[in-house]
């Protein structure tokens, strides 16, 4: 793989191909709009739903929102919205985050009976003076703004429990192959960036436990005049580091997306060295999109995949990852 100071030097052709990563666009270092990317291959769906937007000259903060609803009116993705796994006790609670073009966001915590907390989150943006709503206040204000109330824990989700409650042991450890927390950042026509970012957080969680997902700077992060950033995976490691303020902040100073998400990556595994903690079950994967359109990811362990949809198509990408 090209390094920072290989790929100045080599420039646009050199960096075609880079070995161990799943596609080798040229739009990945080049950039170019309208440009949706979202955490994990599962998000084809979601990304079709936000280009239907984004091709027809729409606004990004639409396409974001209406690209993850896809994933949370899902029960088939059990980290997300409707079906989404419960608490230790039986209980789904649902975080979500939205950031705007101007830097303006919305965010709900521990959202309980209401499936699409991207929605709430932006009517906190948009209606409310305050960026962030949480438990049962948000369940009002949900409640007021004319959202659907409805039991969010399926049969599956249900038996999925029953089947942990079998031994109740909790770890609190996101198994590398799990979880689906849809991330999603967006670049429009008019070069508008927004992103969204919606969970039911990791299964078997204790009740009222809030990852990264709804934290402004941590599971998400737009600057309206640099890049956006979003993140999955084990929230408690992404918060400890402010991941996406940090991605964002790399790609200020000039790093290209792939690389300001590798820094934060290895911010992670510098914190638990540092500590003596492993990370061997940990997963934690970051997206990033710039100004330009470019976006890149990276992750600590193999297996984290995005969904990229631009000029050249959606598509699926592996990212790369440091161990
Ligand atoms: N980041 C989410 C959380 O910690 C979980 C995930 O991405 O699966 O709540």
């Amino acid at each position: 793989m090209l390094n920072r100071k290989q790929f100045l030097k080599t420039g646009f052709l050199g960096a075609i191909p880079l070995a161990g990563i799943g596609c080798t666009n040229v739009n990945k270092f080049t950039g170019s709009k309208p440009v949706v990317i979202a955490t994990w291959n599962t998000a084809i769906k979601a990304n079709e739903a936000a280009w239907k937007i984004l091709e027809n000259e729409g606004y990004a903060l639409d396409a974001v929102e209406a690209g993850v609803r896809v994933e949370e009116d899902d029960p088939m993705n059990m980290s997300v919205g409707y079906g989404g796994r419960p608490d230790r006790e039986g209980i789904v609670s649902l975080d979500a985050c939205i950031m705007d073009d101007k830097g303006e966001c919305g965010a709900v915590v521990f959202l309980q009976n209401y499936k699409n907390p991207i929605s709430v989150a932006r009517k906190v943006m948009e209606e409310t003076p305050h960026i962030m709503l949480a438990g049962k206040g948000a369940q009002q204000f949900a409640k007021d703004q004319g959202f659907e109330e409805m039991d969010l824990l399926t049969p599956k989700a249900k038996e999925a429990w029953e089947k942990w409650l079998e031994n109740g042991k909790y770890e609190p450890e996101v198994n590398i192959e799990n979880h689906d927390t849809i991330g999603m950042l967006a670049l429009d026509a008019e070069g508008r960036l927004s992103g969204a970012c919606t969970t039911s957080g990791a299964a078997w969680k204790m009740h009222g436990r809030v990852g990264d997902s709804p934290l402004i700077g941590a599971g998400l992060f737009v600057d309206p005049e640099i890049g956006a950033a979003c993140a999955t995976g084990l929230g408690e490691e992404v918060v400890k580091t402010a991941g996406s303020a940090l991605i964002v902040e790399m790609m200020r100073q000039g790093y290209s997306p792939e690389e300001a998400c590798k820094i934060a990556v290895d911010r992670i595994i510098s914190r638990n060295k540092r500590n003596g903690t492993s990370l061997k079950n940990t997963q934690v994967g970051y997206l990033a999109l710039n100004k330009d359109g470019a976006f890149g990811a990276y992750s600590i362990q193999e297996g984290f995949t995005y969904a990229v949809y631009n000029a050249d198509g959606n598509r699926k990408m592996d990212s790369e990852f440091r161990s």
